[in-house]
């Protein structure tokens, strides 16, 4: 590693502690975002969005849905109702459009994992931390996909999904159902994330953020979210792991 990577990882681990007054970065647990962290599944929830979204004549551009990312679909639709019309979506019509853009998502989406992340949770898992995922996918049997792709790095206990929280990202909730799952401090975890919003939850519940840009936002998205650190691809956080955590290790 060069110089000036070792200075911006001290840097925000020096932002992290002072922003939320603690005294040392300790990782326990690392709190995974699903889509765009483990697979690469966003082209094609951007797709199925974009589709049902014209199809109901409501405006929108394909970058809208990777900034709405890991908000709630109704909080999605409402927006997108709100821009177009002037008014918020009923019950019916969330039902319908949520309903429809599954329906697209599961036809297109091929499984693909995110190239790289492999390579993080071997890091994740020889440093000895927990590994965990939180999403705001109510997708059913998410534990055997994640099982599928990733065999022996997840289990059933410790994830978070759309059935466990009221609230989606940017709310912090999900992120703090992780550290409780975790039972780790919020000082003691690492969130890696590709949203704006998804970054924004991690920030609120005063975790380290670690934005990885996988998709077509511009970096400047992600550190005005608040992102602690930002890489380009997973496979540049796995090579950058040991120094995140030796740097981690000379703050205590
Ligand atoms: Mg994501």
């Amino acid at each position: 590693m060069n110089t000036e990577g070792s200075s911006t990882i001290n840097s925000a681990i020096q932002k992290f502690l002072a922003q939320n007054g603690v005294q040392k970065l300790e990782p326990k647990a690392v709190l995974f975002d699903m889509d765009g962290v483990l697979y690469d599944s966003m082209p094609f929830h951007a797709k199925a969005w974009k589709e049902v979204a014209d199809r109901h004549g409501l405006v929108s551009s394909p970058a809208d849905f990777y900034m709405f990312e890991g908000c709630t679909g109704a909080f999605t639709i409402d927006t997108l109702y709100q821009r177009s019309f002037g008014r918020y979506a009923t019950q019916e019509e969330k039902e319908q459009i949520y309903q429809e853009k599954a329906v697209l998502f599961s036809q297109y989406n091929d499984g693909e994992a995110m190239t790289g992340a492999a390579e993080v949770l071997e890091k994740v898992s020889a440093h000895g931390l927990q590994r965990l995922v939180v999403t705001g996918s109510g997708q059913k049997s998410l534990i055997e996909k994640l099982e599928h792709t990733y065999p022996g790095q997840f289990t059933r206990e410790k994830m978070v999904t759309a059935f466990d929280v009221t609230k989606g990202k940017p709310d912090p909730e999900p992120y703090l159902m992780g550290l409780k799952k975790a039972g780790v401090a919020c000082n003691e975890a690492f969130v890696v994330e590709n949203a704006p919003m998804g970054v924004k939850a991690g920030v609120a519940a005063h975790i380290f953020t670690i934005a990885v840009n996988t998709g077509p936002l511009p970096d400047s998205v992600l550190l005005e979210a608040g992102a602690h650190m930002l890489y380009h691809s997973m496979r540049d956080l796995a090579n950058d792991w040991d120094n995140l955590m030796s740097a981690c290790r000379d703050f205590r």
